[in-house]
């Protein structure tokens, strides 16, 4: 375990500290010692420090072994996955919810927390999406600056992952991510860039792939000239677990430690600086970054005692906010309490909470919907369907070949009788299905949306005796549904964390009046998704063809149909929208002030999500129709209550990347303020007018 809470150092003395360690000792210092911690040199005055994952709690393992199986760590709160904390849309509670996993990690003496991932949802099939925020830079930046900030308020840091484009488990280790300087700067970067200059994260963790044609820890461009002096990033650059192929490339680029433990390769620093090739000066820079951070992080250590019951209560009300109603025809839910409700499917006694791999965290806290409504004696429960193949652990040699399918589910036909004989006796089914971890887990990608045949059966069979189905989604991202149009409705509870039964409960029978919303599309095909033709790629090398239309981007400027667009989610009441003011001089910190009107004009108390889209009618420029550029969530409003919701816009959300001026500037065109439900309905826009350059046009 590391050391206790330690004096203040300031970088002149770390600096000291550095110049009075021989050669070996730096090369020594720049890679982690075994799987979790930083190298100590007692004699010399400098201690080390303790990680762990992250994101979705913590993930500390008993021993700092190499080989320690994955799922083997201490007890602790599982969060909800950052899928689901995204569909929250709630920066105030995300910073909540980090604020107290920081606690935790105090509690447990680690200094840093490996998340928040903030990566682009590239494509659906992304086996790590449930670790991922957004298919939009705004949301995944914002929501994951409000995470590093409720974290590091604790002291402990953040380690933001994977820097960047790191949008495939496929050949995740070799594969490069191609694309040009625009889809870079407009999409892939941006999340980071706003965690970096808003929140200041302790630490940036380099990606496993390679950026055109360069693994990312060897990349000078982004790790030094964009992170550090473009963006003033002044934390500790970390390479993914085994992401480092070459030590002193990687401290020339500003990678500064390498992890896990990679010693039998500090000879290959040790010799680049006694040839010239790698200059000491940059070996030195790379300790005292690691340095600043060990002292830092153990500065801060607080003795904190955490109640872990406490905090299942701040897990479940981030959940709560984070549940997404996609369908409730004829106003199926709330469902009144007196009616008689069958709860089938084994994920209603075995949720799916949590995600594969290393975010998994041990917890026995965990509550089923089952167990969450045994007191309710209307309330009855029929499996449906059986658990399935077990998930390959990420430890598991074998892991690479077991490829499981949907397919490979097929229905119980005793399970599935039983389930709907009950459902026949039922006012309500509520069927619990979704994908099992062995269809989406870390290490690898899924090759279809489909969700097990057993349960789309089991959702079709029973949609046949019984008028009245809920289905609740458990799954880290979209899925198909074949089924829609038999069912009256649909909750996507994504993978909720140790208290998703309850909250579930709350949503169902009326309690929780859902807010959540979509952080990414649900297309009506994986075909339409625009890196479908892309994804995966060739020869270790995948072309990002689509450019900056990921997602939304894409749909909205195609006018294409999708199941369910990003920022969709219905409520129990209704919100109109008014006053919508636009100030367009420019202040200190503002170049644009924008104030909506919100009236709750329903029945029962709701949160609505507000988002600001800037919509561009005419650019000389192929750009996206509109682009996510602010959104808040506002207050419990009481039936007839009102919220003026305000944004404050930069130069910068107006601007786009300039290939030539390399620089973000501002183009002619006719844009407009768009103030929408989601990015399919806009219900309130205002013009703008933007002074700005032309793109340069060849002469023929
Ligand atoms: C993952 C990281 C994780 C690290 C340590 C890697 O394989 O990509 O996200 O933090 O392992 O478990």
């Amino acid at each position: 375990m590391a050391a206790k809470k330690a004096k203040h150092v300031t970088v002149k003395e770390i600096k000291e500290i550095v110049s009075k360690l021989t050669l070996q000792q730096k090369a020594f210092l720049t890679s982690g010692v075994g799987m979790w911690e930083t190298a100590e040199f007692p004699k010399k005055g400098v201690p080390k420090e303790w990680m762990c994952d992250g994101p979705h709690g913590l993930r500390k393992q008993a021993c700092n072994d190499m080989a320690a199986p994955v799922n083997d760590s201490a007890e602790a709160v599982s969060f909800p996955a950052e899928c689901a904390m995204a569909a929250s849309w709630d920066k105030e509670m995300i910073y909540e919810a980090a604020q107290t996993l920081g606690k935790e990690a105090q509690s447990e003496n680690v200094q840093m927390v490996l998340g928040p991932g903030v990566n682009m949802k590239r494509s659906p099939l992304c086996g790590r999406n449930f670790e991922y925020m957004s298919e939009d830079p705004c949301l995944a930046g914002e929501l994951g600056a409000a995470y590093v900030g409720g974290l590091q308020s604790t002291g402990v840091s953040a380690c933001v992952k994977h820097f960047f484009a790191n949008s495939q488990e496929t050949d995740r280790l070799t594969s490069s991510s191609d694309m040009d300087e625009t889809t870079a700067r407009q999409i892939y970067l941006p999340a980071f860039e706003t965690v970096v200059k808003k929140a200041h994260p302790g630490s940036i963790m380099a990606a496993y792939n390679r950026v055109n044609g360069t693994y990312m820890t060897e990349q000078k461009e982004y790790l030094t000239d964009i992170l550090r002096k473009e963006w003033g990033f002044d934390g500790m650059v970390v390479s993914d677990w085994g992401a480092t192929h070459n030590r002193p490339g990687a401290i020339e680029a500003g990678c500064d430690l390498t992890m896990w433990q990679q010693h039998e390769t500090d000879k290959d620093i040790i010799n680049a600086v006694k040839k010239g090739k790698l200059s000491e000066a940059k070996l030195d820079e790379a300790c005292v970054n690691i340095l600043k951070h060990v002292f830092k992080t153990l500065e801060a250590h607080k003795e904190t005692k955490v109640d872990l019951d406490k905090d299942h209560e701040v897990v479940r009300r981030l959940f709560e906010g984070s549940i997404v109603l996609l369908k409730n025809s004829g106003n199926i839910l709330p469902i009144n309490k007196k009616k008689k409700v069958l709860l089938v499917g084994d994920f209603a006694k075995n949720p799916r909470y949590q995600g594969g791999g290393s975010s998994h965290v041990s917890t026995s806290r965990s509550v089923s919907a089952v167990e969450a409504m045994k007191d309710m004696t209307n309330v009855s429960y029929s499996q449906g369907y059986g658990p399935g193949p077990e998930a390959p652990q990420l430890t598991d040699p074998e892991f690479w070949n077991k490829k499981i399918k949907a397919s490979d589910y097929a229905p119980d036909k005793k399970l599935m009788q039983a389930a709907v004989k009950a459902a026949k006796n039922a006012d309500v089914c509520v069927i619990f299905a979704g994908l099992p971890e062995a269809l989406e887990s870390e290490g690898a990608d899924r090759t279809n949306l489909c969700m097990p045949d057993s349960h789309n059966a089991l959702i079709e069979e029973i949609a046949k005796v019984n008028k009245n189905v809920i289905v609740v989604l458990q799954n880290g991202a979209p899925v198909e549904m074949p089924w829609i149009d038999s069912v009256k409705g649909v909750l996507e509870t994504y993978l909720g964390g140790e208290a998703s039964g309850e909250a579930v409960r709350d949503v169902l029978f009326g309690d929780v009046n859902p807010s959540g919303r979509l952080p990414e599309t649900f297309p009506v095909r994986l075909e339409d998704n625009p890196s479908y033709l892309y994804y995966f790629g060739c020869d270790d090398h995948v072309k990002y063809n689509e450019g900056e239309f990921i997602g939304y981007r894409y749909y909205t400027s195609k006018k294409m149909p999708v199941l369910f667009p990003f920022g969709y989610g219905l409520s129990y009441t209704t919100f109109d929208y008014s006053d919508l003011k636009v100030d367009a001089s420019e202040k200190k910190d503002s170049f644009m002030s924008v104030s909506v009107k919100v009236t709750n004009t329903g029945k029962k108390a709701g949160r609505e999500v507000v988002q600001l889209y800037v919509g561009v009618k005419e650019c000389a420029l192929p750009r996206p129709v509109r682009e996510l550029k602010g959104f808040a969530k506002t207050k419990l409003l009481k039936p007839g209550e009102s919220e003026t919701v305000k944004f404050e816009l930069t130069s910068r959300d107006f601007a786009h990347w300039s290939e030539d001026l390399k620089a973000y500037v501002h183009y002619t065109g006719e844009y407009e303020i768009q103030i929408a439900k989601n990015a399919n309905d806009i219900v309130l826009t205002s013009p703008v007018d933007i002074d700005g350059v032309l793109p340069k046009t060849k002469q023929f």
